[in-house]
């Protein structure tokens, strides 16, 4: 695996650096660009669980980032390197993100240190609950003030153990299910959660290819079609871009990288088949039909057209910057690419879709499921069956105009069945995050293209993330 240097700033420090980097170039009041930069506040639990006839011991952080709205939204992780850098810089992120998709939250990050792979999923219960109960009632976890949601580690099966929780420490709070994002959809969930990381990812690339300018920085052309693709991290945001990538706009994934080793094709690699794989043997050792490196971290380095880091930060730092031949990245994960290696990367050229943008997914559906759950209604309920009948009426004319022309004019074969059914759920939430990740890469890219002194999309997004940030503070006086 490769790490930061030694000598490379920490994850936080280089989220401040790439917040730096953007506020040189605004015309902020000296004390609001410290204000927006700290994190507000960060509560460190440790608590103890009696697993296996003795008491075990874990230790859990929720950082809030900044609350210039509120509820504050960012993910819950659970993984052994959780530690306070992580979630601060995670929960600065989740800020950013928030602004640039315009979705009505502050920035918040949790954090659990434990590996879920070492319990089994009764014990992981009494483990969620028991972290869930420490931030629950300090109002860390609350439908109007803080809002989680799955991260690294984390899932469907964790969002319901603490929407449970909270419901049953808040009896009589009607909102109660909006506690927390990424349920699952019998437990107030909303259809397109799962995938949406993953979705907006793909929405993203699509974006970035409608246009000329963007593709020509990166040295691309063409649509997605064909493009070689190598993905590191194949758990919920890798295997859907990757799926959706190759299921749907026919990029081939030549490259996938996880923790035991990387598979490697240049002809192209099943995603289906290599996550049941992992899904059976823990791992990618052993997948029959690639070439398999023990060295996964070496695969990041291999001749790609998009690289799609999708597992953790800092695995493209001052190690490896310089091999980088992606012409692409698309960060996917948190904070895979460090401040050195960044500055490495735009001097080469290398076109980097960021973080803040690419992964903001998540946090858009997330919006929508929490829309869902204080409206106690599922999105297209109501309106559905009307389109339907309305569309009815204009299948009616047509058909009657296509009787009266004959031959000389038929009505196309699917057309009737296509046009006649209503969005349900799943469609209206793919529309809305299309919308959103399109309407804010073109916020990016104005800033992008407009300004001569910013030369990068990260820049441009901090650019646009902090000045919305900056208003929502001067709105309230600050
Ligand atoms: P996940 O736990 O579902 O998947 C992570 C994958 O990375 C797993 O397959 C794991 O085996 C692999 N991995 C772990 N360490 C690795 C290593 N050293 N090398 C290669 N692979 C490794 O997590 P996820 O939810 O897909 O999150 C991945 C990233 O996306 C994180 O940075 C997270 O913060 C970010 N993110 C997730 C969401 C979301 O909705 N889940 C939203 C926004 C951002």
């Amino acid at each position: 695996m490769n790490k930061p240097m030694a000598n490379e700033p920490t994850f936080r420090e280089s989220v401040d650096l790439m917040y730096n980097r953007a506020v040189a170039l605004m015309d902020l009041p000296p004390g609001l660009e410290q204000k927006i930069r700290v994190c507000n506040a960060t509560y460190t639990v440790r608590f103890g669980v009696r697993l296996r006839g003795q008491i075990q011991t874990f230790t859990g952080y929720r950082a809030v980032h900044s609350e210039h709205m509120e509820p504050v939204k960012g993910g819950i992780r659970f993984a052994m390197a959780v530690d306070q850098d992580e979630v601060e810089a995670l929960a600065a992120l989740m800020t950013y993100k928030c602004a640039l998709v315009e979705t009505p939250f502050g920035g918040s990050k949790g954090g659990l240190c434990v590996d879920p792979r070492l319990y089994d999923e009764q014990e992981m219960e009494m483990i969620t609950r028991r972290f869930a109960y420490e931030l629950i009632k300090r109002d860390l976890i609350n439908p109007s003030q803080n809002v989680p949601a799955p991260d690294m580690g984390t899932g469907e099966r964790e969002m319901a153990w603490i929407a449970d929780q909270y419901a049953r420490m808040n009896t009589t709070d009607i909102n109660a299910k909006a506690c927390v994002t990424g349920k699952p959809l019998n437990a107030g969930g909303i259809s397109g959660r799962v995938e949406a990381t993953g979705r907006g990812v793909q929405y993203a690339l699509r974006e970035f290819f409608r246009h000329p300018e963007d593709k020509a920085a990166a040295g691309l052309d063409g649509s997605l079609e064909g493009k070689r693709v190598i993905v590191q991290g194949l758990g919920n945001v890798g295997y859907h871009a990757a799926k959706f990538l190759h299921d749907e706009d026919g990029a081939i994934i030549t490259g996938i990288i996880e923790r035991d080793g990387a598979l490697f094709n240049e002809a192209g690699l099943d995603v289906d088949a290599v996550r049941d794989w992992i899904v059976k043997h823990g791992g990618v050792s052993g997948y029959p039909d690639a070439n398999h490196s023990a060295e996964g971290g070496k695969v990041l380095e291999e001749a790609c057209d998009i690289l799609i880091p999708a597992a953790l930060e800092g695995v493209i730092n001052l190690s490896n910057a310089d091999n980088i031949k992606a012409k692409l990245i698309i960060e996917a994960a948190n904070g895979p690419v460090t401040a050195g290696a960044d500055e490495i990367l735009r001097t080469k050229g290398t076109v980097i879709i960021p973080d803040m943008y690419a992964n903001a997914g998540g946090v858009t559906v997330s919006y929508f499921e929490w829309v869902k759950n204080l409206s106690h209604i599922r999105f297209g309920r109501m309106q559905r069956r009307q389109e339907e009948a309305r569309h009815q009426l204009v299948v009616n004319e047509l058909e009657r105009l296509d009787e009266a022309m004959g031959d000389a004019w038929n009505l196309s074969p699917s057309f009737k069945q296509r046009y006649l059914r209503g969005a349900d759920e799943l469609e209206l939430v793919r529309s809305g995050l299309d919308d959103t990740m399109r309407i804010a890469y073109q916020s990016m890219r104005e800033v992008w293209h407009g300004r001569t002194d910013v030369t990068d999309l990260r820049t441009a997004a901090y650019i646009v993330a902090i000045d919305r940030v900056a208003k929502s503070y001067r709105a309230k006086g600050l």
